[in-house]
């Protein structure tokens, strides 16, 4: 089996088909043969090893239900570039590498978080130094806000991923 199939993101619905969280198509399988889920939708190709074959899951909903919803999206780097749209906030550049930037500086009480996070090039990072936004004469391209589960699992949306839509509140089912 190729791995950048596997790497493929699915999404894990609960038993009421709200929208729980994101996994890989690897991680999905695994649940599948534990008979944790059950698979509502697939994406085209085909998963190949001697004991299976089995269509690549796309959409997968719990056989349990779970209380603990939790939607709250983890502050991390990897978290942030999906907010960000793997931009840098200052100049919109996508020019690697892409480093985090504290808008109000650590130095100056600054803490981690949604609001105070955003994702910068090394230019603008470098240029921004310790300053704050009016010391250093830069504008954000947009308000950072803490990120709702619904739109963070919206931007994983490509063409093959539209069967996700509905789901997601993007169309009527
Ligand atoms: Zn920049």
């Amino acid at each position: 089996m190729s791995n950048s199939i596997l790497s493929k993101s699915v999404l894990i619905l609960n038993t009421n088909y709200s929208p729980m969280d994101i996994c890989s198509a690897k991680r999905a399988i695994c649940l599948f043969y534990n008979q944790k889920v059950e698979i509502l939708e697939s994406y085209r190709e085909k998963v190949h090893s001697p004991s299976i074959s089995l269509l690549l899951p796309s959409i997968i909903k719990l056989k349990n239900y779970v209380k603990n919803n939790n939607m709250e999206v983890i502050l991390s780097r990897k978290n942030l570039l999906i907010r960000d749209n793997y931009q840098c906030q200052y100049c919109l550049s996508k020019k690697a590498p892409l480093t985090i930037d504290h808008i109000v500086p650590k130095n100056k009480g600054g803490e981690d978080s949604w609001t105070n996070l955003v994702i910068a090039c090394q230019n603008c990072n470098r240029k921004k130094g310790n300053k704050t936004l009016k010391q250093s004469n830069m504008d954000l391209n947009k308000k950072p806000r803490k990120p709702n589960k619904i739109q963070y699992f919206q931007k994983f949306i490509k063409s093959e991923q539209n069967s996700w839509k509905p789901y997601l509140f993007m169309e009527s089912m």
